[in-house]
């Protein structure tokens, strides 16, 4: 079984029966691909996708992805009828944005009907309704021909700490406009990933939007131990492209910051900054053949040099975060030390660097 299809498995286990997965797969899915992750998340379970815009929407229709897809960001309101002839549903977080739909879906005699899910803000300070007034106002306005109420969702700030006042004060919010509802749309959705991990006792929904966690990451980076039994779904390896014996006192890259102490032998790999490997990962380290190899002097744009403990051929290859023998980088381990998070080191992987899909 694949990990990503292992990490979907998890989380609905610990659902209750009946429960929805929708795939979060904005960002080029965290940077691994957005259509053969939305593919294989469909697969192994996920009844839909979210994405960020909606030109990630039109991608995954283009090639051919035929259930639910949810725009999480504000669309503006001249480009909402795309989604809707898409079969594309949006979020919508106010009134003056559903009215101004519903004049030019007048105006214009859209007759497909837009699926709305309506954000709701309960603490993150994003997007969202604040008002109970303003909800239900929307909701009457949603019977209108021209829109589907489809869904209605809130998202947590903070459900990936270990002090749970600020969370349960957005819960105790969503459940008072909630319940407030004389019908609920379809999909209820309020869990991320950490919610989905570390609340489920307290979801009021039926539907959980699963994004690091699919990816097999801990979204609290080391602050919660994880709650399932999820692994990583990516690695991200390259290959000695060069190698060389470097005499004590040769200096290497930019600013020759590195100087070797003893003769040694030193490996050029083809990847830098550039390809999401940023320039302050200079001092940390990589994997070769299970064994832990020091980066030397700064990692360049596009290249990037390591010490090797012994001669290795062109061609080896090079874990910058992933498995090789008994060891393991984890993009957490690279988020800590380049002092982000672990969504930013997947994100961060840019166009050029091939994406491999293997089942694993
Ligand atoms: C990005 C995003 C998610 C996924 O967050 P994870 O922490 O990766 O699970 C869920 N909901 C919304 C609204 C988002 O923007």
């Amino acid at each position: 079984m694949n990990a990503l299809q292992n990490n979907i498995i998890a989380q609905k286990a610990a659902l209750p029966a009946g429960s929805k997965i929708l795939a979060v797969v904005k960002a080029n899915a965290y940077g691994n691909g957005l259509v053969p992750v939305a593919q294989a998340a469909l697969r192994a379970g996920a009844t839909g996708t979210c994405v960020a815009i909606l030109d990630e929407g039109l991608e995954l229709r283009d090639q051919g992805v035929t259930s639910l897809i949810l725009v999480l960001g504000i669309t503006p309101v001249e480009y909402a009828h795309v989604a809707a002839e898409n079969n594309i549903s949006l979020t919508v977080g106010d009134l003056d944005w559903l009215q101004q739909y519903h004049h030019l879906a007048q105006v214009n005699n859209w007759t497909v009907p837009l699926k709305v899910h309506l954000g709701l803000d309960t603490g993150m300070g994003r997007i969202g309704f604040t008002s109970v007034d303003q909800l239900h106002q929307a909701v009457e306005l949603l019977k209108q021909p021209e829109f589907e109420f489809e869904g209605i969702f809130t998202h947590f700030a903070t459900a990936d700490s270990e002090d749970h006042t600020y969370f349960q004060k957005q819960v105790a919010r969503w459940n008072k406009m909630i319940d407030s509802l004389k019908v609920k749309p379809p999909y209820v959705h309020m869990a991320n990933s950490a919610t989905g991990l570390w609340h489920q006792d307290t979801i009021t929904a039926n539907t959980v939007r699963m994004g690091i966690s699919m990816y097999g990451l801990n979204p609290s980076g080391r602050e919660l131990p994880l709650s399932l039994p999820i692994k990583p779904v990516s690695s991200l390896i390259t290959s000695i492209s060069f190698v060389k014996q470097l005499r004590a006192g040769e200096s290497v890259s930019y600013g020759a910051t590195y100087t070797a102490q003893e003769d040694e032998w030193l490996a050029t790999l083809p990847v830098g900054y550039a390809d999401g490997y940023e320039r302050r990962m200079t001092g940390f380290h990589v994997l070769v053949d299970g064994q832990i190899c020091p980066i030397a002097g700064r990692v360049c744009m596009d290249q990037m040099m390591v010490r090797l403990p012994q001669k290795y051929p062109v061609g080896t290859p090079v874990v910058l975060f992933g498995r090789s023998g008994d060891k393991e980088i984890t993009a957490t381990d690279v988020a800590d030390y380049a002092g982000t998070i672990n969504y930013e080191i997947l994100t961060n992987i840019s166009r050029r660097v091939r994406r491999i899909y293997v089942d694993k």
